[in-house]
């Protein structure tokens, strides 16, 4: 496993991460036993950041999250979560509520730390809050001791220099902008390493679009991005591989991403996650599958 130091935040992170979304049942219903055995498969292999919030499963995910972390050394890991998103279009970014959500997180979780808290899916809020009231706020939970970073995280990219050019934040999660049908994160990077930003990228394998299963209903993306994406995987598969193989080795491939986090409960993908990580990318094979990307590519949702 290689580490990389995120940004300002100091933490050393593996490059690629695991996101607990999946822990909360958000792909497909998951057999708790499983989900908490892919949580130690993942740090076994020497991942050692962890993303979650409690919006996942609606506090799924940090609970199953939490009963995993009981056993496992605390120095073993950097644990990341969210305030200001509680569902689907459930937001709270007011100064009291995140304060009480990183309690309710900590006490959900069974720790007495959170490396890095982020406001959640800023763009659905009022970005001027987030500069004037949210991270503030979250300052005074570092403050506290209760949290060693503040982060922002959303999908439009221009957010991101909106908040930190207002108040310093110490990271951004940026999701499915820099994976194989769309790599527009690049456009904000100038800014964002101006800034010594952390940057987290998430969702290389477009949250199930570069994968042989393919997209899950809920997902927002159009027809036409959705079916580009499964001629991909067709191709891929024609060619003996894996669309997910090549998307992941594709997001991990840039050096200026501090870390990539993929999502999965399951052990086994995890275990071919990290593997696949190490075996060098069919360049080949990689440019058919851009070709057959570009009328896509960078369109997002
Ligand atoms: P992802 O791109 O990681 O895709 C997840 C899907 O890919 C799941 O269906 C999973 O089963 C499948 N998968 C994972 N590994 C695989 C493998 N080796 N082989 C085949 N299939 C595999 O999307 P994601 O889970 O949404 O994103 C990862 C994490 O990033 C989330 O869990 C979350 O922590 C974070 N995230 C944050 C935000 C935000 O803050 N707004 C948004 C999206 C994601």
């Amino acid at each position: 496993m290689i580490y990389r130091t995120l940004g300002k935040t100091g933490l050393n992170v593996s490059i690629l991460s695991f996101g607990a979304s999946s822990l909360g049942g958000v792909f497909r219903d998951v057999a708790e036993a499983e989900a908490i055995r892919t949580v130690h498969t993942a740090v076994d292999l020497g991942i050692n950041f962890i993303d979650v919030s409690p919006y996942y499963g609606l506090t799924k995910a940090e609970c199953v999250l939490g009963k995993a972390l009981r056993e496992i050394p605390r120095h073993k890991y950097f644990l990341a979560t969210k305030a200001g998103r509680y569902g689907n279009s459930e937001f709270d970014f007011s100064a009291g509520r995140v304060k009480a959500s990183v309690d309710e997180s900590l006490r959900r979780m069974g720790v007495d730390f959170i490396d890095l808290i982020q406001c959640h899916d800023i763009e659905f809020g009022d970005l001027d809050q987030v500069v004037n009231e949210t991270v503030p706020a979250l300052r005074e939970v570092q403050k506290a001791g209760k949290v060693g970073a503040v982060g922002i995280t959303g999908l439009p990219l221009p957010i991101f220099e909106y908040v930190a050019s207002r108040v310093e934040v110490d990271s951004i999660l940026s999701y499915c902008r820099y994976s194989l049908n769309d790599t527009a994160l690049q456009e904000v990077m100038p800014y964002v390493e101006s800034q010594h930003l952390g940057i987290i990228s998430a969702s290389p394998l477009s949250m199930g679009l570069l994968t042989r299963r393919g997209a899950p209903s809920w997902h927002p993306a159009g027809p036409a991005i959705k079916a580009a994406c499964a001629r991909a995987a067709e191709h891929c598969a024609a060619r003996g591989s894996d669309i997910a193989k090549l998307a992941l080795q594709f997001s991990l491939a840039n050096p200026r991403i501090h870390t990539t986090l993929v999502g999965s409960a399951n052990p086994a993908n995890m275990e071919n996650s990290v593997r696949w990580m190490e075996e060098p990318i069919d360049t080949q094979l990689l440019a058919e599958v851009r070709d057959i990307l570009a009328p896509i590519h960078n369109q997002t949702w």
